[in-house]
Order: C-alpha cells, then structure tokens, then sequence
C-alpha cells in the first residue's frame, strides 16, 4: 500500500491538483510558490507549496502536509476516501490549457534569445516586435521546456500527454517558431513553424480549434481568410485588420460554422501554387460556403505567392486592397 501511495502522489504532483482547482501561486523561489489559503479564508497569501518537497504549509491556519492531506482538508474526507480521489482512472482530465499557457509563455520568452529564430521571422517578414508580442509568438530552442515545468510541478506524464515532449524527454516543437491558438481565450494548441528545411511545421496532437482570433473579425461584414499564419501576420502588419486564418486547406466543422453563423463576404486568399491545390482547396470552399449562404469570393494572388510572400516583396494593402476588388466569384 505504502508503495501504491508513493507512486500515486508522483502521478499527481501537489502543485499540478491545486492548479486544477484554480489555485494561484506566485513563485517565491526556485521551488517555491506562495498564494491564497484554500483551507480558510484570507486575504494576504500565506499558503506555501514546495514543489521539490510536494509539500505545502499555511502560517494562517497552520495546515500542511502532503496532496493527500490536502484532499483530505479540503473536501473533509478520509485518508482512504482522498486515495480514491487520486485514482488515475478516477481523476479529472488534467488542465491542459493551464500547462500549455505556461509552455507557450516560456517559449516567448525564449525568442529574443535565439538569432536564429529572430532572423527567421524577419525573413517572413515580420520585424514589428509588437505585433511579435501581439501574437505571443515565441521559439522552441529545444531541450529546457521539460526543466521548466517540471520544476514547476508539472508531471512528466502529463507533458508527455499534451505531446509537448517526445518519448524521450525532449521538445517535440523543436526548432520551431511557436504560435499559441486561442479559443475563448484558452490555448487549445500550439503551431510550430520549424526555421530550417529540415523539420516539418506541427501542431500537438487534438484540435487545432476554430479560426485563429476569430472574435477580432466575427462582426465584420467582409473577412479575409488565409491559410497560414505568417500569411495572417503581414496582412495584419500592413494594417488590414478584417483577417482570419484557418491554418491549412482544410477547414473543421468549428472553422466552417463560424464563417457560416452570420451573413458576411468571405474573401478566400489561398495560395497560388504551381500544382494548383491552393486554388482548387479555395474552389471547393468557396462551393461549400455558398451552399450555406455565405458569399465567397477567391483572391488571386500572383503567380507563385502567398500572402506571405506578396507582402514580403514589397506589396503593401493598397495592393492587396486592389486585387480583393478584382477577386473571383
Ligand atoms: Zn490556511
């Protein structure tokens, strides 16, 4: 049993079950993190967590003691009956948003650090280190995600789970530019733009969510959708703010609702490639649109670009403004 304990409270870091149950740290040291007593009330943080321990301590109400004590505080049960809670098959899906928005934070922060990665982005043509700040884009150096959030009290299982770190522990977004998407103000996932040839783009494994900062747009009568978002950043940069991204070709059921829940122009910007799947991936759309009353409209970008790839020669939205004006039924 005393092993079974053990084993179970190593699944569950302490820290990671009071985030889950909102709780708010600060931190206070390397291992420690400090905030609101849940087990009384207060104003004043006095309630401790030491993550390297699993331990917290309260200088208010003078509670401490290990995760299963703290259920055990918390919801007045038995030290049996808190076992129970613990149960793996039993337990809450773990907040993944809240792991996600501290791996998406670490990976910004990371981004002025790397040359590499700077210089990457300002080949695509972004510079303007507020829209950078704006988007929360960040980078992947690789090999400190795992460091950084399990000191925090994050489990390795857990980050493994996410499909933040590989089999063996390391980035799975490596080497990438990071792009958090937001849903209803969560991160349901991240993209990652790898900077070299090397690596392919990626996102982690479950829903790339609905279209990217679709509450910016929704009210607007005309929205321009694109398909990447290096392609999304310019058009924003250049100052035409009616942009949405649907990251990809292939628009979800979610993509397709939202662009269908009102009466609005859809202008499609997809790429124009040699093979002709960009356009024929609008062509379709654009059908599938027009079914459920939306009027679409095709872009054509010249021959060759992207979005992307327009603004980076040199076009700028008056350009772009034209060839909407010119745009295919
Ligand atoms: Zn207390």
């Amino acid at each position: 049993m005393g092993e079974d304990v053990e084993a179970l409270k190593r699944r569950r870091p302490l820290i990671e079950y009071l985030r889950q149950h909102n709780w708010k740290g600060s931190p206070v040291g390397r291992f420690e993190f400090v905030g609101l007593c849940p087990l009384h009330e207060e104003t004043q943080p006095s309630f401790y967590v030491n993550t390297r321990k699993d331990v917290f301590y309260c200088h208010g109400c003078g509670q401490g003691g290990d995760l299963i004590r703290f259920i055990q505080l918390s919801r007045h049960l038995s030290f049996r009956q808190s076992l129970a809670c613990l149960d793996p098959q039993t337990s809450p899906a773990a907040d993944s948003a809240a792991v996600l928005e501290q791996a998406a934070a670490f990976y910004q922060q990371q981004l002025d650090r790397y040359p590499e990665a700077l210089r990457y982005l300002s080949k695509r043509g972004l510079q303007d280190p507020a829209l950078i700040k704006a988007l929360e884009i960040g980078y992947a150096p690789g090999g400190s995600l795992r460091r950084h959030l399990t000191a925090q009290g994050y489990s390795f299982d857990l980050l493994q789970q996410l499909g933040l770190l590989n089999v063996n522990g390391s980035d799975a977004l490596f080497q990438r530019i990071v792009f958090p998407l937001r849903q209803d103000e969560h991160i349901v996932n991240l993209y990652g733009r790898s900077i070299g040839a090397a690596l392919a783009h990626r996102f982690l494994p479950g829903t790339k969510g609905g279209l990217y900062a679709w509450e910016k747009v929704r009210h607007c009568p005309e929205v321009i959708l694109v398909e990447g978002l290096f392609d999304y950043a310019v058009l924003l940069q250049a100052g035409v703010p009616n942009v949405t991204c649907s990251l990809g070709t292939h628009l979800n059921a979610d993509q397709i609702r939202q662009l269908c829940d009102g009466e609005r122009t859809v202008y499609l910007t997809f790429d124009v490639d040699a093979n002709q799947s960009g356009q024929l991936a609008a062509e379709q759309l654009a059908c599938r649109l027009r079914a459920r009353g939306i009027v679409a409209r095709r872009v054509l970008l010249p021959q060759g670009h992207d979005p992307n790839s327009f603004f980076v020669e040199g076009a700028d939205a008056r350009q772009f403004q034209s060839l909407v004006e010119a745009s295919l039924p």
